[in-house]
């Protein structure tokens, strides 16, 4: 099999990996590049692959930056097939169009500037009516079920546990006696998380495509609920809101678990909590379709009849009327909304109605990176610019760590080292470089197997066993046989036999 790196190659985001095998050409991951401009370039830049060539796409779950660059790929001519679990099929349905639609309105953004500037219009990256378009590529599968590619070549999606539907993928090639297993981790999830069942433990992988977001991280002990109940209460005793700027895949729904599981428990003030974003509640929905995925806990929850994301106490807000109106309540609420980074949305709407208000709180449950709103709230700017209009900073401001949907490194260590018949090599992969080599350097020592951060547009080639077996067979066989003979030759003879092996090996030099 050659395989070669085209994404999340010594950064997080853009994952891609073709593999070649059997004359096929399989993709995994197809995802959008985010963060600096440098990075994100390379969404615009040609694929260094056909995309008409390609067989089939294998998607190791929905997040943006392993499927967001899908409808590129499919109005550049793919015509293969793309294969998730079916949860992720249904996350897809409203993440690509969401994307698109991110996209275009950026792009109209961008050309109202450089119409001013003279510069001609650009083309967005992609339009909605593309996401719509690729949708139709799209086929589920089921967990733990081999699904055949070619003849010699199948793949399994086992469960990653990092989201709704996510999965690790196992490519299994049978083309010698022995079959050649490549396991690509897609992001690994933690254990105990939120509706989610645990990371599965893989038997057996001759080669490991792993992710290292955390790769040089330790989550830290904290209490989540406790902070959140009491925040809620301060705000509530202030007679302010409590603002959640909220990723819609997963943590929107981890953070309903929390508000549910206190709410039960008689922990909070009687608040209204708010799911301010069609997207987040969209992705609600998709996850009480597919409860047969949740853990043993959250099943049990539910039997007991209480649902996290079906409580009394939380309410939707789907039309613009409605979400304006929660800046107009008398009561106190929680409002959760998106984007997660605060970067759009309608959760800037509610930054602004709230960050002045000493009695609010704003609470950050996800990473903030630098350059965008949350992440200049959180380092204690006093006031930031919203809609053009100056807004001071005087609500309390919380950060919350605890929600990650990524395992962290002694988490990753202890699923990679589960392998029973070790991995001959590792390639760090999704990881910013610090992450990817401290992860790599704690592989080879730590666990004694070969670790790499391949580069990006390396290819590589991963053989089975057979090869080297075969040759560490013969190598042995020709040992014995040298030894038999010197044994039963006379002193002088072996003498000269040992000079002339000499001179055969020296001759190959
Ligand atoms: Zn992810
Ligand atoms: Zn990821």
């Amino acid at each position: 099999m050659r395989l070669s790196f085209y994404g999340a190659a010594r950064t997080v985001t853009g994952s891609c990996f073709l593999a070649e095998v059997s004359g096929m050409r399989v993709l995994v991951d197809c995802g959008l590049f985010q963060g600096p401009p440098e990075v994100r370039e390379r969404n615009f830049k040609p694929f260094p692959f056909l995309p008409a060539a390609i067989d089939f796409l294998l998607l190791t779950h929905a997040h943006i930056d392993h499927s967001g660059l899908i409808p590129r790929l499919c109005r550049e001519g793919f015509r293969g097939k793309i294969l998730a679990t079916e949860a992720s099929v249904d996350l897809l349905g409203v993440l690509l169009p969401d994307a698109a639609h991110i996209q275009e309105m950026e792009t109209e953004q961008k050309n109202r500037k450089g119409k001013r500037a003279g510069k001609p219009p650009l083309a967005p990256l992609y339009t909605v009516a593309d996401a719509a378009r690729s949708l139709q590529f799209l086929e589920g599968v089921g967990y733990e079920t081999p699904v055949s590619l070619s003849p010699g070549v199948t793949a399994t999606f086992l469960n990653a546990g990092h989201i709704l539907g996510a999965s690790m993928i196992l490519l299994t090639v049978n083309e010698g006696s022995v079959p050649l297993r490549v396991l690509f981790s897609g992001d690994v999830g933690r254990k105990g998380q939120r509706f989610l069942k645990d990371p599965v433990t893989v038997d057996a992988a001759d080669y490991v495509i792993m992710e290292s977001t955390y790769g040089n991280r330790l989550h830290p002990e904290e209490n989540e609920l406790s902070v959140l109940r009491e925040v809620i209460w301060r705000a509530y005793n202030r007679g302010g809101n409590v603002i959640i700027p909220a990723f819609a895949v997963e943590r929107t729904q981890d953070l309903l678990y929390d508000l549910s599981e206190l709410n039960h428990a008689g922990g909070l003030p009687p608040v209204k909590v708010y799911i301010d974003s069609p997207l987040a509640s969209a992705v609600t929905s998709i996850f009480n379709r597919h409860r047969e995925l949740y853990d043993q806990e959250t099943q049990s929850l539910i039997r007991a009849g209480l649902d996290p994301l079906n409580s009394d106490f939380v309410h939707f807000s789907v039309t613009t009327e409605e979400s304006r109106a929660l800046n107009e309540s008398p009561q106190s609420l929680v409002i959760i909304s998106a984007s997660g980074m605060c970067e759009a949305g309608r959760i800037r709407h509610h930054l602004k109605h709230n960050l002045w208000r000493p009695e609010s709180a704003v609470v950050f449950v996800g990473f903030q990176p630098v350059g965008t709103l949350g992440r200049r709230i959180l380092d204690g700017e006093r006031s930031v610019t919203i809609f053009g209009e100056e807004i001071a900073v005087r609500a309390e401001i919380v950060e919350l760590s605890g929600y990650s949907a990524h395992a962290d490194q002694p988490a990753l260590i202890n699923w990679l080292s589960g392998i029973t018949h070790k991995p001959r090599q590792v390639f760090v992969v999704h990881g910013e470089p610090d992450a990817a080599e401290f992860l790599r350097g704690r592989i080879e020592s730590g666990l004694g197997i070969k670790a790499v951060v391949p580069d990006f547009a390396s290819s590589w080639t991963l053989v089975a066993d057979v090869r080297a077996e075969a040759l560490w067979d013969a190598y042995r066989r020709l040992g014995d046989r040298i030894q038999e003979t010197l044994r039963a030759a006379d002193p002088a003879e072996t003498a000269e036999i040992v000079h002339r092996l000499e001179a055969v090996f020296n001759g190959r030099k």
